[in-house]
């Protein structure tokens, strides 16, 4: 039986649209231009984890904190600083993620406008807000959602906040999206249920072990994001 009058939280990153392949394209360029004769491409991806985590914990996430790690991590590696058009050349990996068309996944667009007949769509993303509502704005999706978020970090008292700002009931209030960690983990422990709709790729930095919730909190997990017209 379908849920009525539920509060629906969309994560937007390889949820709604393609993101995560575009920086995965920008790190095989990265890795290409230093091209390191001691690290294997695995090992200089793994030294870049570690100045993403680095750069995200002081300058939140995004496309300048992405630029910063990879000048970083460059240096570090070449030992040496970079030349001027080395430079350009990182730049340029950054502004081609910006400059991407928004790609929705399958069935995002029907199954939204679906949804919003019969439920309250709010849309609760992170990092920059500005790179966000913009993507939001291009993606045709912005009229379907009542709210919109950009919050800094996905915390469980980022999500309890913002659960206590607009009064939405936890267990009518479901966070849906593809990061275990970001959509999965934390809202479970603020309290709210949960579809996991996994990306077939996520960013490393965003796997983590997820503990089962007990009744009547619910972690539903789905393949496709159409599936979701046959709960809700
Ligand atoms: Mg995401």
């Amino acid at each position: 039986m379908k849920l009525s009058n539920q509060t629906l939280l969309f994560d937007a990153d390889d949820t709604l649209w393609e993101n995560y392949i575009y920086f995965d394209r920008a790190i095989a360029d990265f890795i290409t231009l230093l091209d390191h004769k001691q690290h294997s491409p695995e090992e200089v991806r793994e030294h870049l984890n570690q100045w993403e985590t680095a750069t995200i914990a002081r300058m939140g996430y995004g496309l300048g904190s992405f630029e910063t790690a990879l000048i970083a991590c460059f240096e570090h590696l070449a030992e040496t600083r970079l030349t001027d058009e080395q430079h350009a050349r990182i730049r340029g990996f950054a502004h081609a993620i910006a400059a991407q068309p928004v790609e929705l996944l399958d069935g995002v667009a029907e199954t939204l406008r679906d949804l919003a007949a019969r439920h309250c769509l709010a849309l609760v993303t992170k990092g920059v807000p500005l790179e966000q509502l913009d993507k939001l704005e291009r993606s045709g999706l912005k009229l379907l959602f009542s709210t919109i978020e950009v919050l800094p970090r996905k915390t469980p008292e980022a999500y309890a906040e913002m659960l206590a700002r607009h009064d939405w009931p936890r267990a009518t209030c479901w966070m849906i999206g593809n990061s275990p960690r970001s959509d999965v983990q934390a809202p479970l422990a603020a309290g709210l249920n949960v579809v996991h709709i996994p990306h077939r790729h996520t960013w490393e930095l965003e796997h983590c072990e997820i503990a089962e919730p007990a009744a009547p909190q619910r972690l539903v997990r789905l393949e496709r994001f159409a599936e979701l017209a046959a709960l809700f």
